[in-house]
């Protein structure tokens, strides 16, 4: 037993499934229930939520999400060994752990969650950022989940929550601010995880705006950012030549001088430099 349920220790379980770490599939475990039910604790009261957990592995999050009180967790695992360990979790809470055999970035999750909907995951480092953007642009505005409470390498949770004028600052920082609220709930360091990975890691916590923080087309906001950032050094006006012989008149529009660098910018500008580009 191991203290939040009556489950296996996690190294037992490990063991038993035979569950050595893989570093292809961003493999580093959380192997403390009382760290996992710490996590599990950020992302609020899950009493009456759904939960996406991706990557479970050997289920410590997921075992955290559930004695916490989650109603319902849908955990998406790529890899096979973790299957029955996922399953003999699911026996233990019954009607409340879907697990699902398949790669993250296919499965269709909508089809298998309803209602209040949070995203908590420990997430592979290959596929977090891929994850994450496409979270935040879905085709509409509020998106299916509430908030999303999610473990990055520390480097990419300070892009997430970065502030203008900063080096973390950029595509991500913006993405993320437009939409939401962000902030860094906990920072761990590489031995908290079975085999320690080389950095530091850290939880972030979003939570879903009703609407974005100022008026944007999507679309615009995220390839002029991009643009924009591309050349970070480089003024405005060069950076974003490629948007059109006026970007300078653009700029101004926005009340942004031409001769700004990317990261001096702050959100509201570039939402007010999309608006005066919109339709190009
Ligand atoms: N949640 C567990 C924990 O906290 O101990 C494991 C976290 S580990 C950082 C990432 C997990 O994601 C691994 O179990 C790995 O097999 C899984 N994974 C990797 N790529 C995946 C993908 N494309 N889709 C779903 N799961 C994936």
């Amino acid at each position: 037993m191991s203290g939040i349920d009556d489950l296996p220790p996690l190294r037992q379980v490990i063991d038993e499934h035979g569950l050595s770490a893989r570093k292809s599939l961003g493999q580093n475990f959380l192997l403390d229930l009382n760290l996992t039910a710490r996590i599990a604790r950020v992302a609020g009261d899950l009493s009456g939520c759904d939960v996406l957990e991706v990557g479970p592995g050997p289920g410590g999050l997921t075992r955290g999400l559930l004695a916490s009180g989650a109603r319902r967790v849908l955990a998406v695992e790529k890899d096979a060994r973790c299957i029955p360990a996922l399953q003999q979790i699911a026996a233990a809470y019954p009607g409340r752990l879907e697990v699902i055999h398949g790669d993250a970035l296919e499965v269709d999750v909508l089809a298998h969650l309803s209602g209040d909907v949070r995203v908590v995951a420990n997430l592979p480092y290959n596929i977090g950022t891929e994850l994450l953007v496409r979270w935040l642009t879905p085709p509409e505005w509020p998106p299916f989940w509430r908030s999303l409470t999610l473990m990055f390498q520390r480097e990419v949770a300070q892009r997430i929550v970065a502030v203008p004028g900063s080096k973390a600052y950029g595509r991500l920082a913006i993405l993320a601010q437009w939409r939401c609220d962000v902030r860094i709930a906990l920072s761990l360091p590489p031995e908290a995880f079975t085999p320690p990975p080389k950095v530091s890691s850290a939880v972030v916590h979003l939570t879903a705006l009703p609407a974005p923080r100022f008026e944007a087309d999507a679309a615009m906001l995220s390839r002029v950012v991009a643009m924009a950032f591309n050349q970070r050094r480089k003024m405005l006006r060069a950076a974003l030549k490629g948007m059109g012989p006026d970007i300078e008149d653009h700029l101004n529009a926005a009340g942004i001088a031409p001769t700004t660098r990317a990261e001096q910018v702050p959100l509201e500008g570039f939402c007010a430099l999309a608006q005066s580009l919109k339709g190009l």
